[in-house]
């Protein structure tokens, strides 16, 4: 079978309706007919320097949280970034072969430094490792949201060059994006994306928050002048991302929710949307929280992810090596 890789941030205690419809949908799904891998990409946490304890507890949470969103670590591989030495291996090698000036384009350092107080040089190195996150598993398929996609290409140049340069030794990665309803906008901002280390809170729906609190936050979204209800991303951002999340999670086309919300107002949709996310987060939340209620139960499920990741990890880091001339230790 193909595979599929992809991984997210510990970055926040829970992961946000984004990370749901535009990558933990997909992983799920994907499970069926892919070789699966998931990771928890802590060693790219600590880009934002998080506190230590709280990066422990948030890698848990965030692998708990992928298992209650139907992740099946019988199946798919599950396991923790830093407990696979091989990504920094090969990333190292990938830096190496990245241009400076390629590296400066990414979009995401921009951002994100322009947010932070004086971004590191692990934050402008981030995409060369998350190549390396692809490109150590001989990936087929990455799904990702669409702010990642500028990344995805990073990698499928990466691939591509070291093969050129040293023969076919990497697989290149096809991106896997769910476009257009898939992107959740900041319910605040809807310009922005929803981003789990976004300033303010109050346009962020995270998944294990209480329904109490959701439901509030999504009556309180930002929406548009004028009534109509209408998927319009430049003129009507705000209802726009209300209608993607109702499709995302209800199934229901966008043109379908169009019809049927004709003549209603803002506030019915609100009401609609809110009831369809409670729907998702109220079960997810509750398995989120039996499994971390077994420590000792998660750990060793992402140790045995982490045995069957390494076997893989260690064979393309020994080609690779050998690829562009590292003499062997023994
Ligand atoms: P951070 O702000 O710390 O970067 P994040 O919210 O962007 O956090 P990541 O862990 O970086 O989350 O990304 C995990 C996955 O979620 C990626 O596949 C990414 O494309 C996807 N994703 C993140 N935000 C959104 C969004 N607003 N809409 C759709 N997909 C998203
Ligand atoms: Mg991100």
């Amino acid at each position: 079978a193909p595979r599929s890789l992809s991984g997210m941030q510990p970055t926040s205690d829970s992961l946000h309706l984004g990370n749901y419809v535009g990558a933990l949908v997909e992983w799920v799904r994907l499970q069926q007919t892919h070789d699966a891998y998931y990771f928890v990409a802590d060693l790219h946490a600590l880009t934002v320097s998080p506190d230590p304890e709280v990066l422990r507890e948030r890698t848990r949470l965030t692998a708990a949280q992928f298992i209650a969103g139907g992740v099946d670590p019988q199946r798919s591989v599950l396991f923790v970034q830093s407990h696979i030495a091989q990504h920094t291996e090969l990333s190292w090698v990938l830096s190496c072969l990245t241009g400076f000036g390629e590296a400066s384009r990414m979009t995401q350092f921009k951002d994100k430094s322009a947010k932070g107080s004086g971004p590191n040089v692990g934050l402008f190195t981030y995409p060369v490792l998350q190549a390396a996150d692809i490109l150590v598993y001989d990936a087929d398929v990455v799904p990702v949201g669409e702010d990642q996609r500028q990344h995805l290409e990073l990698s499928r140049d990466l691939a591509t060059r070291f093969n050129q340069r040293f023969g076919d030794t990497l697989v290149v990665p096809s991106p896997h994006i769910m476009r257009e309803t898939a992107k959740i906008q900041d319910l605040q901002e809807p310009t922005a994306k929803m981003s789990k280390s976004a300033a303010s809170d109050a346009g962020l729906v995270s998944l294990l928050d209480d329904p109490k609190r959701i439901v509030k936050k999504i009556k309180s979204a930002v929406t548009d002048t004028g009534r109509e209800i209408r998927h319009d991303v430049v003129d009507k951002p705000g209802v726009s991302n209300l209608l993607a999340i109702h499709s995302a999670l209800s199934g229901t086309p966008v043109a379908e929710l169009e019809v049927a919300f004709d003549g209603r107002g803002y506030g019915d949709l609100k009401t609609e949307v809110a009831e369809v996310v409670v729907a998702t987060t109220t079960p997810f939340r509750e398995r989120t929280l039996e499994l971390m209620s077994d420590r000792a139960e998660l750990d060793r499920i992402l140790a045995d992810g982490a045995d069957r990741a390494r076997a893989v990890a260690e064979a393309t880091v020994r080609r690779v090596y050998d690829r562009v001339g590292l003499l062997p230790s023994s």
